[in-house]
């Protein structure tokens, strides 16, 4: 592959040709996703390194049966998954008398930072970072793996209901609950007063569902006329809407250590050098 930035299909035909270059850049180029739905999945370093290296080794290992039926990010979430999956039934089994709270690691980049040394803004940045964490890694996993593949990578509903092997309603059904329980977790440190009750629909979950499409034209019209009447439930809605762009734009602060890069370059040259 000659070209300086090739596109996946272009990559994939070369890889499944044999190509182990193509190959080593493919993955590479998916490898920062993969450890952030590892890291999220898992709530470990540890654990989330070893779903990154035992998912791209497999990939190695099936390149040329994937069929290209779905994109390569599906597929790799596919077997990202049920690597992590493997990991929480492990750490289930051998956690018996261990404390059953969270094992709480998501704050480890965290501690690096030194909180006394930051402006205000960037603070209350931070505080909102880490309460989006927080609140990510206590969502049981089957609304955390939807919303963090729906919310946080950007796939599709039915691109996440192929990862899961539900169907698309289900996956809505899940996100819907799952985007509410982060909002309020979040509302108090965006500014949201309470939740409007009584007469107000629960606009909330039609937002929701107007996100997916899930809402007539009549609905959604009815829905703006109550919200351009009550600032309550327009405050409601903007908080959704804020927490939903912080989901999207966290993807874009998970590094992969460069230890773990080394670790899962050297894996990957091994069993491309082996089987070239
Ligand atoms: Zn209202």
């Amino acid at each position: 592959v000659s070209d300086p930035d090739p596109r996946d299909d272009q990559l994939l035909t070369a890889a499944r040709a044999g190509d182990a270059r193509a190959l080593e850049q493919i993955l590479e180029r998916h490898q920062p996703q993969v450890y952030r739905f590892g890291m999220r999945m898992c709530r470990d370093p540890e654990d989330a390194k070893d779903v990154l290296q035992d998912t791209l080794l497999a990939a190695a290992r099936s390149i040329r049966q994937f069929r290209g039926a779905s994109s390569i990010s599906t597929w790799l979430y596919t077997i990202a998954r049920s690597f992590c999956i493997k990991k929480r039934r492990r750490n289930e089994d051998g956690s018996e008398n261990a404390p059953s709270v969270a094992r709480g690691t998501t704050t480890e980049v965290n501690k690096l930072i030194d909180p006394a040394t930051l402006p205000d803004e960037a603070l209350a940045t931070k505080q909102i970072d880490r309460a989006l964490d927080r609140a990510i890694s206590s969502l049981e996993p089957m609304y955390r793996e939807v919303l963090l593949l729906r919310d946080v990578e950007g796939l599709t509903a039915p691109e996440v209901a192929e990862v899961l092997g539900v169907s698309a309603s289900a996956v809505k059904s899940r996100l819907h609950r799952a985007r509410l329980s982060l909002r309020e977790a979040l509302a108090p440190l965006l500014g949201t007063p309470e939740t409007a009750r009584g007469t107000c629909p629960d606009v909330l979950t039609l937002f929701s569902r107007h996100l997916e499409d899930e809402i007539s034209a009549d609905v959604c019209a009815e829905m703006e006329g109550h919200l351009q009447a009550c600032g309550r439930c327009r405050d409601a809605c903007d908080s959704l809407k804020r927490t939903l762009a912080l989901c999207r734009t966290s993807a874009g602060k998970t590094e992969v250590p460069p230890a773990v890069q080394t670790s899962v370059k050297n894996a990957l040259k091994s069993f491309i050098g082996d089987n070239a």
